[in-house]
C-alpha cells in the first residue's frame, strides 16, 4: 500500500489553482494561434489577437488569463492501492483550493447555497469527482470553470430513433443558443449515452481532451469534424461578433446505455480551457 500525505496534496492543489489560472495550455495556445490564421473576417481576426495578447500580457504579469477564475472542478484518479494519510482526501482538496485562491488572489466566485447565495470567500468548496483505478497512481486533473460559458450547457434525454442525426442537431442547438455568452471562440464537451448524470460527466472530460484530438472511434472522430465544421459555419465567430472561428475544438465521449434512451450532455467552454494535471 502506497501512502500519500493529505499535506502533499493540498499544496500540488494550491499551485495547480494558480498554474491554470494563469497560463493557458500549450494545446489551447496552439488552437488560439491557428483560429487567429484560419479566421477571415477582419473583426474576428483582431478579436484573436486581442485574446493572444491577453494571453501574452497574462504571463508576463502573472496575472490571470480571465477575471472569472471559475469554480474548482476537480478530478481525481486513486490507485486502489493508495492509502491517505493526514486529513480527508477531500478535505485535502479542499484546503488546496482555498489556499490556491487566496494566496493567488485569484477571485472567489462561491457561493455557499444555491438561494441564500453567501460568498465563501475562498472558492470552496470545490466539485470533486472520484475514479478509483488499479494499481497505486495518485493523478489529479484541476479544470477551473468560468460560468459564462457553464451557463450555456444542455443536456438532452433524446429517443433512441433521434439517433445521430438527432445527437447533431441537439449540439448544434445547444451552440447556437449560446452565442456570444460563451465567450467564443468555444470548446463543445459532448457526452453521450449513459444515463443524466454520466453524460454530463462525459461533457465535462471530454473538455480535458486536448484540442486538435480525436476519438479513436471512426463514427465519433467524424462526428467530431463534421460539428466542428458546422459550427464554424454558424457565423457567430470570435467574440460573437462574426466570423468563421466560433469553435476550436470538439470534443466527444460516449458510453453504453440503456434500450430505450440516448443521452446527450453538452458541456460549452469558453477560449480560456483551462486545466492543470499532477500525478503525485
Ligand atoms: S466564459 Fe470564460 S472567458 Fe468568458 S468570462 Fe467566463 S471564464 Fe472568462
Amino acid at each position: 500500500m502506497r501512502e500519500i500525505s493529505s499535506e502533499s496534496i493540498t499544496a500540488a492543489l494550491a499551485e495547480m489553482c494558480i498554474e491554470a489560472n494563469h497560463y493557458l495550455t500549450p494545446d489551447m495556445e496552439a488552437a488560439l494561434k491557428k483560429a487567429g490564421d484560419q479566421e477571415v473576417s477582419p473583426l474576428g481576426k483582431q478579436v484573436l489577437s486581442q485574446l493572444r495578447e491577453n494571453l501574452k500580457i497574462a504571463d508576463e504579469e502573472t496575472i490571470p488569463i480571465c477575471q472569472d477564475t471559475g469554480m474548482a472542478v476537480v478530478f481525481v484518479e486513486m490507485g486502489q492501492d493508495v492509502h491517505i494519510t493526514g486529513s480527508s482526501l477531500s478535505d485535502a482538496i479542499n484546503e488546496g483550493v482555498r489556499k490556491g485562491y487566496t494566496e493567488g488572489y485569484l477571485r472567489k466566485s462561491v457561493v455557499s447555497d444555491p438561494i441564500e447565495r453567501v460568498n465563501t470567500k475562498d472558492n470552496t468548496p470545490a466539485v470533486i469527482h472520484y475514479d478509483i483505478v488499479p494499481g497505486d497512481k495518485f493523478k489529479m486533473t484541476l479544470a477551473p470553470k468560468g460560468f459564462g460559458s457553464e451557463n450555456m450547457s444542455r443536456i438532452f434525454m433524446l429517443k433512441p430513433a433521434e439517433g445521430i442525426e438527432g445527437v447533431k442537431n441537439a449540439v448544434l442547438t445547444a451552440v447556437g443558443d449560446a452565442g456570444p455568452n460563451a465567450c467564443p471562440p468555444m470548446v463543445v464537451g459532448v457526452g453521450i449515452g449513459g444515463t443524466f448524470e454520466k453524460a454530463a460527466l462525459l461533457s465535462k472530460k471530454a473538455l480535458l481532451r486536448e484540442a486538435g484530438s480525436h476519438s479513436d472511434i471512426p463514427y465519433v472522430k467524424d462526428l467530431e469534424i463534421e460539428l466542428l465544421d458546422r459550427i464554424n459555419k454558424s457565423g457567430i465567430g470570435p467574440g460573437g461578433l462574426g466570423g468563421r472561428m466560433t469553435a476550436l475544438a470538439v470534443n466527444v465521449l460516449t458510453y453504453p446505455t440503456h434500450i430505450a434512451g440516448l443521452p446527450v450532455a453538452v458541456n460549452i467552454c469558453c477560449h480560456v480551457n483551462r486545466h492543470s494535471v499532477r500525478e503525485l
